[in-house]
Order: structure tokens, then C-alpha cells, then sequence
């Protein structure tokens, strides 16, 4: 069998969820299980998030699949419904879309779910993705306040900058100021504000990332921040060539021996979700040793150089991010960020469990 497979720990996302509790002071907390959990499987993620007070996803089926493993929590859906049609679903299944435009007011208008649902109502504050503008509140929320079929609203924004220096408050205080009056219950923090900023806890906090063992910043390490890496990427040498200086390996011979070495090649490659953006130098461990990657990252495999672990032959242990290689180090160095890297996870790479 081809050697590479993902280590998914149990123990450690439920863990990190209890890190994340622990930021959210008084505050509920949605375990943000979009993507497959980010790589990890919604029905471990279910699993080992199995105390928080909701799940937030983005489909209809994925909330489908949650209250077929018996979820009774809240569920969110962060996008909201993507047509009329999706409103008796959320009756059925009592699921809380996020209302975010006006056509999905005129649809819940026109089509009340039979049973009352509750909304979650997101405002805009200055990332200009989704969300009514902030200066609309008055009439926004007083028109789904007269909607038949929404039974409570928890009023929502986003940050864009709550990982940088700008920080949350030029989006959290003109948030607070414009609908203090309304007296709602609201939500605004994602990983990277839940964890420096208590005042964004509100109502319901909504970690994703930290709840998988990563950093939502470049400096601070997740190690830093109590978190433990929840997703190992490992896998094996299955070839050794030896290099004499001048020659290259890999496609384009991107990369070239300065001296004779030996070089390893991993059963790892893009296709396994690898980011073949990843340049010579990436960080990876092989027999437990700190490598790094060399030249181009093919398909199915990528080589790396193997003068730090003379030993090391076919059969030796690769880790491409995990236990003992941060996967915020390998995201550095591919010109990426965590997030992309454990949910590009291939369907194809065999995943076994630890609890
Ligand atoms: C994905 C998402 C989150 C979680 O963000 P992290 O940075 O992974 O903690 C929170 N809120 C919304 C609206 C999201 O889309």
C-alpha cells in the first residue's frame, strides 16, 4: 500500500476546542466545521467538538449530515440559503441561516418557514464581503423583526483584520455604537479576534482554525497560543538517488546538487493536497530529522534532501506537517496560509484516527 496517510487526533481538537472555551469567557461557542472541518472530517469533528453549543457550516448538507449524527445544537449556516427553496429545510432540520442580502428577506417574506426559525443578521462593518451595510440598521432590522417565520435574530459581523496590527475595534466599535439600541443578542469573533480580543466575545464566538491546531497569526506559533496540532501529514521514502554536484532532480531540474548528495523521494505530492507552490527549502521531517523539500513538487511525489539523515533509506518516515513540523511553517514557506492546507487534505490519502 502506498505509505502516505493522515493522522487526524481526537484528542487533540478536543483539546484545542477547550482553548478555545476558555477565550470565549461567558460567550456560546460555534465550532466552526466548514470544509470538512477543515480537512478533518465533520463526523470527527462532531466528535471531538461535542461540547460546544453549535456547529456554523456553509451547505444545507452538511447541516443535513450533522443532525443525522444526532447534532441537537444550534446549527449556523454561514452563507445562509442560496435560494427560496432551502427555507423549508431550515424549518425541518431547525437550522439558523445567516441573512446577509435582501433578497433573502423577500424569500423568507414570501415563504415563511412553517416553524419560526432563528437568523443570525450580519452587518457589514468594513471587510465588504458579506453583510448589509451598517448605516441600513434601523430598516434592516426592523423589516426582519416584522418577518413572520424568524423567531429571534443574533446580529453578526466579520473582521478583516483581527490576525494584523489594525486589529478588530475600527470595525467592532462602529458595530457596537449602531446597534447597541436594538438590544439583540450579537457575534463577531473568529479565532484570530477570539484569542486577542475578549471584547468580541459577545453572544457566540465562532473559532474555526485554532480548533484544528493552527495559528490564525504569523507571530505568534500555535504551540504558543496552547494549541496542538491536530492533522499529521506523513509518509515515506520509497527512493534514494544520489546526486554528484551540477546534477538537478525533479521537473525543470529546479533544483541543483552543489556537491554530491543523496536525495530522497517522498510518496507525497499535490495530489495529495501538497502545495506544489512549495519552493526548495520547504520545512519537512524525515526519520524525525528537520529537512527540507528541493525543486519541483510532482503529482504523486516530491524529493528532499537527505544529508541530514544518512540513514535514512526506503521505509524511513516522512512528516510533511503535523507532530514536530508545524503546518503554519510549511504554509510559510509555500506562500500560503494553514487554512488552504488541511483542507486541500485529497480525498485519496487514507486517513486513520487517534483518539
Ligand atoms: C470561517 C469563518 C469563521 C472561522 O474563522 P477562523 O479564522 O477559522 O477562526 C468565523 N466566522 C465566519 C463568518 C467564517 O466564515
Amino acid at each position: 500500500m502506498r505509505p502516505i496517510q493522515a493522522r487526524i487526533s481526537i484528542d487533540a481538537m478536543a483539546h484545542n476546542f477547550r482553548v478555545a472555551r476558555s477565550h470565549s469567557g461567558a460567550a456560546r461557542v460555534f465550532a466552526v466545521v466548514k470544509a470538512n472541518a477543515y480537512g478533518h472530517g465533520l463526523s470527527r469533528a462532531r466528535r471531538a467538538f461535542s461540547a460546544a453549543d453549535g456547529f456554523a457550516v456553509l451547505t444545507l448538507e452538511e447541516a443535513a449530515n450533522l443532525r443525522l449524527m444526532g447534532v441537537e445544537q444550534p446549527i449556523m449556516l454561514l452563507e445562509g440559503i442560496f435560494g427560496p427553496d432551502e427555507i423549508p429545510i431550515c424549518a425541518e432540520l431547525d437550522l439558523s441561516p445567516v441573512l446577509h442580502h435582501a433578497a433573502q428577506l423577500d424569500w423568507l417574506m414570501q415563504h415563511p418557514p412553517v416553524r419560526p426559525i432563528q437568523v443570525f443578521l450580519k452587518f457589514d462593518s468594513g471587510m465588504h464581503r458579506l453583510g448589509f451595510p451598517l448605516v441600513d440598521h434601523e430598516a434592516i432590522v426592523a423589516r426582519v423583526r416584522s418577518l413572520p417565520g424568524v423567531a429571534g435574530i443574533t446580529l453578526m459581523t466579520h473582521f478583516a483584520q483581527a490576525d494584523e496590527v489594525a486589529g478588530v475595534s475600527w470595525q467592532l466599535q462602529p458595530f457596537l455604537n449602531a446597534l447597541a439600541g436594538h438590544g439583540l443578542p450579537w457575534s463577531s469573533a473568529n479565532s484570530a479576534a477570539l484569542l486577542r480580543y475578549p471584547e468580541t466575545q459577545g453572544m457566540w464566538t465562532r473559532p474555526g482554525i485554532m480548533l484544528y491546531g493552527a495559528s490564525p497569526y504569523v507571530d505568534q506559533s500555535a504551540a504558543e497560543l496552547g494549541l496542538r496540532p491536530s492533522m499529521t501529514l506523513q509518509s515515506e521514502i520509497i527512493g534514494v538517488q544520489m546526486l554528484e554536484a551540477g546534477e538537478g532532480a525533479g521537473y525543470g531540474l529546479l533544483f541543483r546538487a552543489e556537491k554530491k548528495m543523496r536525495v530522497g523521494v517522498v510518496a507525497c505530492g499535490y495530489a495529495d493536497g501538497y502545495p506544489r507552490h512549495a519552493l526548495t527549502g520547504t520545512p519537512v521531517l524525515v526519520n524525525g530529522q528537520r529537512s527540507r523539500t528541493l525543486g519541483r513538487v510532482s503529482m504523486d511525489m516530491l524529493c528532499v534532501d537527505l544529508s541530514v539523515a544518512p540513514e535514512a533509506g526506503v521505509g524511513a518516515p516522512v512528516v510533511l506537517w503535523g507532530e514536530g513540523l508545524p503546518v503554519d511553517a510549511v504554509a510559510a514557506a509555500a506562500g500560503t496560509n494553514s487554512y488552504e492546507l488541511l483542507c486541500a487534505l485529497a480525498a485519496r490519502v487514507p486517513v486513520t484516527e487517534e483518539s
